[in-house]
């Protein structure tokens, strides 16, 4: 795409609505302008901005020349053409979650014929949209960037004629008569008579004073992909000792100063594949502080500072412009507490026979049959990937379990048709 044809974002260094703005294109692999301003850039009069204290920003212009002022992700979803409305009553499937899980389970459902839609309350991709290189996933022997892997998927499931609702959040659901009803948060309601939750995990926070003032300036959540480029010659954190963390370690090295990966225990070799940890080890401009944990954050408008805490009782604060959060997270499964779908303790969906271990399922399973592999204590409502109970967190059990989801989908409607 020449210069002219991509999508240009205007802001200020550490605005927060500009880092949302620039993950949300980077994940929908929109190519796209980073242009940061203050008072005296050039660019303003080109922009037509006489007074800059007072121009909403950031500033958003397309490539067909239409500027969008401190537009909100759904403004730009929109813009782009992303945002539609259901097209039918009622469908065959309704799949939650536009991740690896999700998108397996839209290609294998629209290719076998089922009336499909998908819903995903952001970009697609989901965790996976956010890697740099995913370099574990079968058929890839040079990695693939996440987003593409996710790009890649969308078109085939498209290709195959699933509809996607992008910018549309499931809320609360309803099963009734053996047909599901999802409330979206815009208000509207969608109906299906199977439906499969792929929503996965939302990351952990650290619960340390600071963090929602300084979340997106300075603070990042995840691997932060679009990122990188801002890391250039800088020091940057990652607390966590998972692949995601390790992950980001890597990208960052290329470019930063120096990476300092913050790991709670004593050593990676259990938390991190083989090939991320030779590599970590490997790096010079990486170190790696076991036994520590970041217990503070400095500044006012953007991250300054951190406090590192270690287990042996030393404590320091050290300058840091740039941390990234990579500790794993807890499941989407909101939407499901007011139903008879069984949760463990920390919010994952219980299926298949697991489901036997919890008292409750006895009490609300209405079938002589016993649950499939990947189904919920409710016939019909299937759970694949990261938000399933004893689910890998990877993309390729992901994939998998989207794909297999689809397969009991078709049984339980040929026994629902049947009844
Ligand atoms: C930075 C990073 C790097 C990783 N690298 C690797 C790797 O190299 N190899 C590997 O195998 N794995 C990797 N993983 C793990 C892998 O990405 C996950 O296991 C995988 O993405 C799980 O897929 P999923 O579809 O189950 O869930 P997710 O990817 O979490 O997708 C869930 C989707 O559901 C949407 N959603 C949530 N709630 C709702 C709702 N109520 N309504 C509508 N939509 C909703 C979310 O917005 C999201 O798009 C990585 C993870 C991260 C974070």
């Amino acid at each position: 795409m020449d210069g002219a044809k991509v999508v240009k974002v205007f802001g200020e260094a550490y605005s927060k609505e500009a880092y949302a703005i620039r993950d949300f294109l980077a994940r929908g692999v929109v190519e796209y302008e980073w242009c940061e301003v203050s008072g005296d850039s050039d660019c303003l009069h080109q922009l037509g901005v006489l007074d800059f204290e007072n121009t909403r920003w950031p500033i958003v212009v397309f490539p067909d020349g239409s500027t969008l002022y401190a537009p909100t992700l759904a403004d730009i979803a929109t813009k782009l053409g992303w945002v539609s409305r259901p097209r039918y009553h009622e469908y065959d499937l309704s799949i939650y979650g536009a991740g690896p899980a999700g998108l397996s389970a839209a290609v294998y459902a629209a290719s076998e014929g089922l009336r499909a839609v998908v819903i995903e309350r952001a970009a697609v991709g989901g965790q996976a949209g956010t890697s740099s290189l995913i370099e574990n996933y079968m058929g890839f022997p040079q990695g693939i960037a996440g987003a593409e892997l996710a790009e890649r998927a969308r078109q085939q499931a498209v290709k195959f004629g699933v509809e996607l609702l992008l910018m549309r959040e499931g809320i609360r659901a309803t099963f009734m008569n053996g047909k599901i009803e999802v409330s979206l948060a815009d208000g509207s309601l969608l109906r299906a008579r199977a439906n499969i939750c792929a929503t996965g995990i939302e990351y952990r926070s650290l619960g340390v004073p600071g963090e929602q003032r300084l979340l997106n300036s300075g603070l990042f959540y995840g691997a932060g992909a679009s990122e990188a480029p801002m890391c250039d010659g800088k020091n940057v954190f990652v607390v966590g000792g998972g692949n995601s963390a390790g992950q980001a370690v890597m990208n960052f090295a290329r470019t930063a100063k120096k990476v300092t990966m913050i790991v709670r225990g004593p050593t990676l070799a259990a938390t991190l594949s083989h090939y991320l940890l030779d590599r970590i080890t490997q790096t010079k401009n990486v170190e790696v502080l076991f036994g520590s944990a970041v217990t503070q954050l400095f500044g006012d408008t953007q991250l300054e500072a951190i406090r590192i805490v270690r287990t042996s009782g030393e404590d320091e604060v050290v300058d840091a412009e740039r941390l990234f959060v990579c500790i794993g997270g807890a499941p989407n499964t909101d939407w499901a507490k007011e139903t008879t779908i069984v949760r463990d303790r920390n919010g994952y969906l219980v299926t298949g026979a697991d489901l036997g271990e919890f008292p409750e399922f006895e009490r609300c399973w209405p079938l002589e049959r016993r649950p499939y592999f990947l189904e919920t204590s409710v016939p019909g409502s299937f759970a694949a990937g990261d938000v399933r109970f004893g689910s890998v967190k990877r993309v390729a059990s992901a994939v998998g379990e989207g794909a297999m989801a689809v397969t009991f989908v078709h049984r339980y409607l040929a026994e629902s048709a049947n009844q």
